[in-house]
């Protein structure tokens, strides 16, 4: 097992590519804090799948673009399992709308969760982490936000994942030693956030593996960060996405 007794907070992990990073990690050994925004629901099969396989889990709501709510989540955390060892930044969001209408409300909408809530997040756990000069930290970007992938339509989302990008090489400066900081950049994965057929047909063509990602893949690259395999490793922005960057 690869995490064994670590615990885990994986943002966003009620579906989706954090779904399926928090069943991994426990199969792994972890122990895990599901985060959910709004479907309780979905956040509790995640926990009963994990519970049932003799794991460790807890659902815990926690809105990511609301300070209050990111620091309740980290008490909760180590009130359940005692400490934080690795925080996966995954929870995000999608709200295409072309560049000409975008509003401030928007933009805020968006770079709240997916920037604002990426500092805020890595800034509570750090306080849990510095103390014992320890901790793996993984932000989820995203192939749009990487020099010319984005599309008009998303500014905004493409925007800040470029943001994620530049926070984990500063990120991985501020808090080394001890805490390693990387980035997994996906490319199209098979979630309910990739919905549209005409774009997974352009992204496939435009793939070298002339396909898209399935969840789990993305997983396994967040459980190598996460693991001693990549201890010497931080500040690194890895792209699993099936060669779409090579186009
Ligand atoms: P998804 O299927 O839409 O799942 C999103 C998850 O984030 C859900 O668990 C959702 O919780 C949670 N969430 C959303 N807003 C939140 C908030 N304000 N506070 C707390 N949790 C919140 O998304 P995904 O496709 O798995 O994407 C995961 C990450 O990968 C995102 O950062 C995304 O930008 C990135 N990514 C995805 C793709 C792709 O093709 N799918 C590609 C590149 C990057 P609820 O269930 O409660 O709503």
């Amino acid at each position: 097992m690869r995490l064994k007794n670590k615990v885990a907070v994986i943002t966003g992990s009620s579906r989706g590519i954090g779904r399926s990073t928090a069943l991994l990690f426990a199969e792994e050994g972890a122990k895990v804090v599901i985060n959910y925004r709004e479907r309780l629901g979905s956040a509790e099969d995640v926990v009963s799948s994990i519970v049932q396989k003799g794991g460790s889990a807890i659902a815990i709501q926690a809105d990511i673009s609301e300070p209050k709510d990111i620091k309740l989540l980290f008490r909760r955390a180590t009130e359940a399992f005692g400490t934080v060892d690795i925080l996966v930044n995954n929870a995000g969001i999608c709200v295409p709308k072309p560049f000409l209408e975008l509003t401030r409300e928007d933009m805020d909408l968006v770079f709240g969760v997916n920037v604002t809530g990426v500092v805020l997040c890595s800034q509570e756990v750090a306080k849990i982490m510095m103390p014992k000069e320890s901790g793996k930290i993984i932000n989820i970007a995203s192939i749009s936000g990487i020099r010319n992938f984005g599309t008009p339509g998303n500014m905004h989302y493409a925007m800040s994942k470029a943001s994620v990008v530049s926070a984990t090489g500063i990120l991985a400066k501020a808090l080394g030693p001890g805490i390693s900081v990387n980035c997994v950049v996906p490319g199209f994965v098979d979630t309910e956030m990739a919905t549209s057929p005409e774009y997974v047909e352009q992204v496939i063509s435009a793939s070298a593996l002339k396909r898209i990602l399935r969840p789990e893949e993305i997983a396994r690259t967040c459980l190598f960060l996460a693991s001693e395999d990549s201890d010497g490793i931080t500040g690194e922005v890895i792209h699993v996405d099936a060669g779409f960057q090579l186009k």
